[in-house]
């Protein structure tokens, strides 16, 4: 019987996914301890020595992203106004503090993305902000908040312990603070612990070299504003990593290197931008009160299949396959669709997708065989999707020479350079764009563990994987909150809708404790358990990702992991949202338990 093209794809997927397969899984990375330390110095601000804190706080937040600002935000906006802010760099950003590489931009519409816009009445420049004007962005959060005061910069927590009879979190840091605080908040995101991949010789290697998210300037030459990078314009540079941070950096790098080596192990697939400048007149035409919401729930509601808004108001290449399936689904057919036939609908859309990307790659790539390997060999969303207008353009400079490894990686680090498939390419400097954990146990991320009520680890407590209600609450750890995207919404598109509607569940929570007089507020046993029933993975999700090429989305390939923040509740995003709205707004808060005065 002839084959397919459906078959015929699925064949070809299936014999990539296999050569990259690997038993080793998460455990193929470095992670950035003892002699691979200095990988994590920060080369943007100095640290400030100052003297250790040993007083109280009401709320001490662990991390200083989006996910600390919100909730400092949404907790300064319910009346709740002291909240100290721990965080490890130098500054207020989080992700967006560490990753000033060159070209560094959010894929997520600015208007959905930035947190804060109308509370701040900032209009984003652009469509797709660039990095610089979204830790600017923080600042302002910051400034507006007041929370430079009492932030602790280039601290880093090391342990934070319950106090049961004091009924109050102990804070510990490596700066030698030690001070209460009656709440805790955690927030400390799902890509913030940069890896290295696990190369023989890697610290053998003579030249310079450094990770993506701590950007060497001072070597290279140029800002994160776009100057050149004028240091490279005699250097042989290796740029191990074709994922959504090469992707950014390579054109950049293009421009300025003698030579630029690109390793690659696995293509992404790469999208159009079209980035633009915003308009005012039109931000002040659609910028009325509750905007900003309006085009959240706009936004996931567009990228949900069993949702069908009237409107895409953000109208992009995340909602774009979205539509497509959508559209697909609600054709007209003979007799009720099958589960068999939804989910063919979904691979025939993404395979429609997936050539359309591939055919893009021939359209700019001048040198077929070049172009042939840029080709990614899987469905949509088994890896990060990426956009951008100039990075398959930049495999068209003679400077730029990809060195494509078929999926078995790069072999190893020597004195002299990186050697793939038997050569050696010597270099003066390698850059690692070989992302971060994500698969390991959350306390090893955190870099501190939790002590609970009963002296439980948090650690212990999450042995079999983590356990919360909502991915707020964790039982036995009283007056401490979660603040990410995981047992919650888990809405990867636009992580910030997560932060913002989990910073407005403790904040609520909060408010109602001071109303009430309440000082503690614990997850019952039964609730966290009755939420954790209800996360059973989807299977239609589960099976796609399993037949995935491996990457962070699905665990290395290895099956799922309990560690994985890629569980969420299973009615989908916009039922969450539209669920933890209302149980926030009954102010019953079911499934917590309050005590001290009422
Ligand atoms: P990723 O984990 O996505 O990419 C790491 C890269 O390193 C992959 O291409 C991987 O290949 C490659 N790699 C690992 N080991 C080897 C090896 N031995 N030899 C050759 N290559 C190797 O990290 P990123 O920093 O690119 O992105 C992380 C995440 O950060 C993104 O997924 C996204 O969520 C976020 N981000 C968002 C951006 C945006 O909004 N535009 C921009 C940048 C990042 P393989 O694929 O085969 O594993």
């Amino acid at each position: 019987m002839a084959t397919t093209p459906t078959e015929a794809l699925r064949r070809k997927y299936a014999q990539e996914r296999a050569k990259r397969l690997r038993p080793d899984g998460n455990d193929q990375y470095l992670a950035l301890s003892g002699r691979f330390r200095h990988y994590l110095a920060d080369p943007y601000i100095e640290r400030v020595e100052r003297e250790p804190k040993h007083d109280h706080v009401t709320v001490a937040f662990i991390g200083g992203g989006f996910a600390g600002l919100l909730t400092a935000a949404r907790l300064q906006d319910a009346g709740i106004g002291s909240v100290r802010i721990v965080e490890k760099a130098g500054g207020f950003g989080g992700t967006w503090y560490w990753n000033r590489y060159p070209g560094a931009q959010c894929d997520t519409a600015a208007l959905i993305y930035m947190p804060l816009l109308e509370e701040t009445g900032h209009m984003p420049a652009e469509r797709y902000a660039h990095a610089p004007e979204i830790l600017e962005h923080c600042d302002r959060i910051g400034k507006q908040y007041g929370l430079h005061d009492d932030a602790l910069f280039h601290t880093q927590a090391t342990d934070l312990e319950w106090d049961e009879t004091a009924r109050r979190w102990i804070v510990r840091t490596d700066r030698g603070d030690e001070f209460t605080a009656q709440f805790i908040g955690m927030g400390t995101g799902p890509l913030h612990v940069p890896k290295l991949p696990g190369l023989a010789g890697i610290d053998t290697f003579r030249g310079h070299s450094f990770h993506t998210s701590r950007w060497d300037y001072g070597y290279t030459g140029g800002d994160p504003a776009g100057a050149p990078m004028d240091r490279l314009a005699d250097k042989r540079v290796a740029i191990i990593g074709t994922g959504a941070t090469a992707v950014q950096c390579v054109p950049h790098l293009a421009r300025s290197c003698r030579d630029l080596f690109v390793f690659q192990r696995t293509p992404s697939s790469v999208d159009e931008r079209g980035n633009a400048p915003l308009d005012p007149q039109w931000f002040a035409r659609i910028a009325s009160p509750g905007w900003q919401q309006h085009w959240m729930d706009n936004f996931v509601a567009n990228m949900s299949a069993g949702e069908l808004p009237d409107q895409d108001l953000v109208n992009d290449g995340w909602t774009d396959l979205a539509q497509r399936i959508r559209g697909r689904l609600s054709a007209p057919r003979s007799g009720p669709a099958s589960f068999a036939d939804l989910l063919a609908d979904f691979e025939n859309a993404d395979h429609e997708k997936m050539s359309e990307i591939r055919a893009r790659v021939d359209a700019i790539v001048a040198d077929p065989a070049t172009a042939q390997r840029l080709k990614a060999w899987y469905r949509q969303l088994c890896k990060r999707p990426c956009f951008h207008d100039e990075y398959l353009s930049a495999y068209n400079l003679p400077a730029v020479h990809l060195i494509d490894t078929d999926g078995r990686g790069v072999e190893r680090i020597s004195p002299a350079g990186v050697v793939a498939a038997g050569t050696q390419y010597p270099v003066d400097c390698i850059i690692y764009a070989s992302g971060f954990e994500v698969g390991t146990e959350p306390t090893r991320r955190y870099g501190f563990d939790l002590t609970g009520r009963d002296r439980v680890r948090l650690s212990e407590h999450w042995s079999a994987g983590m356990r919360s209600m909502h991915g707020v609450h964790v039982h036995g750890f009283p007056n401490a909150f979660l603040v990410q995207l995981g047992q919650g919404g888990n809405f990867v598109a636009n992580v910030p809708h997560n932060l913002n509607d989990a910073a407005r569940t403790v904040a609520a929570v909060v408010a109602h404790m001071t109303r009430r007089g309440f000082d503690t507020v614990e997850v019952t046993k039964d609730a966290e358990a009755a939420w954790m029933q209800l996360l059973a993975p989807n299977p239609v999700m589960a099976s796609f990702l399993a037949g995935c090429t491996p990457g962070y989305y699905n665990n290395e390939g290895q099956g799922p992991s309990p560690h994985s923040l890629l569980a969420g509740y299973s009615a989908g995003a916009p039922a969450y949202f539209r669920y933890i709205e209302q149980w926030r707004n009954s102010g019953d808060f079911a499934g917590l338990e309050f005590t001290g005065r009422d």
